[in-house]
């Protein structure tokens, strides 16, 4: 990581959840294959859910979209092709709301599932922050690492774009 700046995203918050080794390898800006058929349906699905809401917005090493603006201020949405990873998702907006939070901005999220039709509120309590604080340094230790961390099979590496740099 020798002069290179390290920093802390949504998405390797959202990683941290699924796979540390998926961290290092994105914090590190080894690319995975971009015509992996699951990271171009949840591409699409994230890029061309909701057009005429969404606006985009980069907010220090962020990008996020921006719903609307409400009473309760900004609303940060994620659109995400399924629930199943939903505590991670959950915690990727919530530092979205911590770095406008940073930034004096008042915010809440939703989060989107368009295949299930489903929403959900995230709001950025004080318990919420504390975990967030936990895993941004949790994510840097990771990212100092010299090497990845080993990998461990789990049931996301079925469709990981990593899966042969992992396994074969
Ligand atoms: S294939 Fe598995 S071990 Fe490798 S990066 Fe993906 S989730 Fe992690």
């Amino acid at each position: 990581m020798e002069g290179r700046e390290i920093n802390v995203s949504g998405t390797l918050v959202w990683y941290y959840y699924i796979c540390p080794r998926e961290v290092w390898l994105i914090g590190h800006q080894i690319n995975p294959d971009e015509d992996d058929a699951n990271v171009s349906l949840g591409r699409f699905i994230q890029d061309y859910s909701y057009p005429r809401e969404r606006k985009e917005l980069i907010v220090g090493h962020s990008k996020m979209d921006v719903f609307r603006v409400s009473e309760e201020g900004l609303v940060v949405g994620e659109v995400k092709k399924s629930s199943k990873y939903r505590n991670s998702a959950r915690m990727q907006l919530a530092f979205y709301l911590s770095e406008l939070k940073q930034r004096g901005i008042k915010a809440m999220g939703e989060l989107r599932f368009p295949r299930e039709k489903r929403k959900e509120i995230v709001v950025l309590d004080e318990q919420t922050e504390r975990e967030l604080d936990r895993v941004c340094r949790e994510i840097l230790r990771i990212l100092y690492l010299p090497r990845p961390p080993e990998p461990k099979k789990i049931n996301f590496c079925r469709k990981c774009a990593y899966a042969e740099f992992c396994w074969s």
